[in-house]
């Protein structure tokens, strides 16, 4: 009973404290997106000059730095420790007197960077200086320039008194980079109830810019698995001046050889054959005729073959993949070692089976001096989040009207992010990296003078607030 006045209590001062309530008395301030995108610029300049190059991440004083502005804008927020010198911020606007997870929509960026070669950059990379319309720093596509977008719409959506059909969260993680203990999977396991959402945007998708206009939309809406395998060859050891063809360097060649230059068949997921499909429309014609031919089943083998040697990522999104990225043997010049390791980098498409692949490996090597380990750092095996929910279908609605000609796709990521954590949730993640970007700009990602287009960051801006304003004041 005493639980049940308190409830009503509640209720009553959310009431009268909310944009709602406030909203009858005085007209709500009307969004300035241009203004706010100039703001955000200044948020992620401010942002890129504090160091988060994980390892160490350093993440608390960008969180510091975040809880501030929202504490100015009178945004409920909270600092989270996940490990020494490493905190997360969530943050939260509530469409009603009491928390609803049930269709609740979250916007997640990651505060760490990875590390840099200051030799490469012509600039300090963190210093976000700016030339010729672009702003340089490590973080700044890579994730700050999202997490300055997220912060942007919260900021506004609160200024406006934006009337809410659902919650709007928002979360900056940790060690996205690395995914150790401070990362989002130990965040879900540790603040689930803060965070718990149906809706997620996080990184991943991309707004490509060709030919100096707006190409398509893509909305990361799954993403491949990351597997380590260890290959270990064992031989007899023995001096260099006898060699024998028993050498275990030889036969871990022959098998890395074998590994490196095989193709596993190719098996594109609804999203992938829809992503080709919805590109076709805008590709030339050349490139467009093998994305047509993945719908002739006449033709569809010779489709794969042609769009994987055209891009490397496309080969990528039609198959399960190995890339051999370590080799180790021999402690002397002289001595002929009795064991060779290598490291395979495998990729799967959700849902398939790194046992069972590793089984294929066995019959493809053939070799009994060769043995396959699993390394115990796998990634997350989500299911792919709908390409017909509401928030899907909101970005796709808007994508024409925001840049005109544009088409939407779905992308199946191949590398990794914290979406696959939040699949595993039941969330409806996708990526939606809001900023047009050249591929040359993507390339720069964790390269050398990483860059954010300030006319591109500023689209992005306006862009995700649309989303999300739109998206948010539906039920
Ligand atoms: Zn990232």
């Amino acid at each position: 009973m005493v639980r049940r006045i308190w409830l009503i209590i509640l209720a009553f001062g959310w009431v009268l404290s909310s944009a709602g309530f406030a909203g009858a008395q005085t007209s709500a301030p009307q969004p300035d997106l241009s203004k706010l995108a100039d703001e955000a610029q200044g948020w992620l300049a401010d942002l890129v000059k504090i160091n988060t190059v994980n390892p160490p991440g350093n993440e608390s004083a960008t969180a510091k730095y975040i809880s501030a502005i929202f504490q100015k804008e009178g945004i409920s927020n909270e600092v989270l420790e996940m490990a020494p010198g490493r905190s997360i911020v969530i943050a939260r606007l509530q469409a009603g007197p009491l928390a609803d997870p049930t269709n609740a929509l979250l916007l997640v960026a990651h505060q760490d960077t990875v590390g840099v070669d200051p030799k490469k950059w012509s600039m300090d990379p963190f210093a976000a200086v700016v030339r010729e319309g672009y702003l340089y720093g490590r973080g700044s596509i890579d994730d700050k320039a999202m997490l300055t977008a997220n912060i942007a719409t919260m900021v506004e959506l609160k200024r406006t008194r934006a009337r809410l059909g659902r919650d709007v969260l928002f979360l900056a993680t940790d060690d996205e980079e690395q995914g150790g203990p401070a990362s989002i999977k130990n965040t879900i396991q540790k603040y689930w109830d803060k965070i718990a959402c149906a809706y997620a945007l996080n990184e991943g998708g991309r707004v490509i810019v060709k030919d100096g206009k707006v190409q398509y939309v893509g909305i990361q809406a799954s993403e491949k698995v990351a597997y380590n395998v260890t290959v270990t060859a064992t031989g007899p050891s023995g001096h260099g001046s006898m060699p024998r063809p028993e050498s275990a360097v030889v036969h871990l060649a022959t098998a890395i050889e074998k590994l490196g230059t095989y193709q596993v068949p190719a098996q594109p997921s609804t999203i992938t054959l829809r992503y080709f499909e919805q590109l076709a429309k805008v590709e030339d014609d050349d490139t467009a005729k093998w994305m047509r031919a993945l719908e002739q089943p006449a033709r569809t083998d010779l489709a794969y073959k042609h769009l994987s040697e055209m891009s490397p990522m496309w080969n990528s999104m039609l198959r399960d993949t190995i890339a051999p990225t370590m080799l180790q043997a021999g402690v002397r010049v002289n001595v002929i070692p009795s064991e060779a390791t290598a490291n395979l980098n495998v990729r799967m498409l959700p849902g398939h089976s790194i046992d069972e692949l590793i089984g294929q490996f066995g019959k493809i090597v053939n070799d009994p001096q060769i043995r396959f380990q699993l390394a115990p750092d796998s990634g997350e095996n989500a299911p792919p989040s709908e390409i017909t929910s509401p928030l899907y279908q909101t970005i796709e609605r808007l994508t024409p009207q925001e840049f005109p000609g544009a088409v939407s796709v779905p992308l199946l990521g191949t590398g990794a992010t914290d979406s696959a954590s939040l699949r595993l949730h039941k969330v409806q993640a996708y990526g939606l990296e809001p900023f047009p970007l050249t591929e040359e700009d993507y390339s720069r990602v964790h390269g050398d003078e990483e860059r954010m287009s300030v006319d591109g960051f500023h689209k992005g801006v306006i862009f995700l607030y649309h989303v999300v304003a739109t998206f948010a004041s539906s039920k």
